[in-house]
């Protein structure tokens, strides 16, 4: 069985994701939002190896314990982002539009793409680009464990802002529509920010969805 830890770390309160393969301990990062060493220290306390570092998109909140996450792990872990969400990477995740400075950690080196598969021992991940909260948006899909990490695309009852450079609304709509409502009712949304939801309860009752049915 896969184990999802979830902390909701930073200044945005932004859920951070450790997905463990407790037979080997291997254990991938999603998303290392603030506060790296706690994250750290509950794989170590663990007795889990971080191996890799995914990011769903690149504004700050998402990737700014990235740093102490990687220093503290041997070897660091490589990091990997949708190539579109570079220019955010490269400009600290947007944290000096906020008035913010972070350090944004390793430079990302594996380039995610839309229908990648990835692989937590015997657990297959699938990359589901979905533009319009930022341009490189991606979602990380286990079908077989029915849970989908949906970063900033869709909330309980919300949608991603879209009004951050990159930013498009009708876009992130038909992202919704093609990679989210496509999924089976009982798929749990982990987002990004605020509790757990699911696809069904978001296709009947998320107010921003109506008329954004999937065909
Ligand atoms: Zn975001
Ligand atoms: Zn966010």
């Amino acid at each position: 069985m896969i184990e999802i830890l979830t902390f909701t770390l930073g200044p945005a309160s932004t859920n951070a994701y450790l997905l463990a393969n407790p037979e080997t301990g291997e254990t991938i990062s999603i998303d290392p939002a603030w506060d790296g060493h706690l994250i750290l220290n509950a794989a170590k306390d663990r007795g889990w190896r971080i191996t890799n570092i995914w990011l769903t998109h690149g504004h700050f909140d998402h990737l700014a314990g990235g740093a102490a996450v990687a220093d503290g792990s041997n070897p660091p872990p490589p990091v990997s982002l949708h190539p579109d969400d570079y220019w955010w990477w490269r400009n600290e995740g947007g944290a000096p539009f906020f008035g913010l400075r972070i350090d944004p950690g390793p430079e990302p080196t594996i380039d995610l793409a839309h229908g990648m598969t990835m692989f937590l021992g015997a657990h297959s991940i699938e990359v589901r680009h979905a533009p319009g909260h930022t341009k490189g948006h991606v979602m990380f899909y286990l079908p077989a464990d029915k849970i989908c990490f949906c970063g900033d695309v869709i909330f309980q009852n919300s949608i991603g802002r879209t009004d951050l450079p990159g930013g498009d609304y009708d876009t992130l709509i038909e992202s919704i529509r093609t990679q989210v409502l496509t999924l089976p009712d009982d798929i749990r949304l982990l987002s990004g920010h605020g509790p757990e939801t699911t696809v069904g309860q978001e296709r009947r009752y998320n107010s921003f969805l109506q008329g954004a049915r999937s065909k």
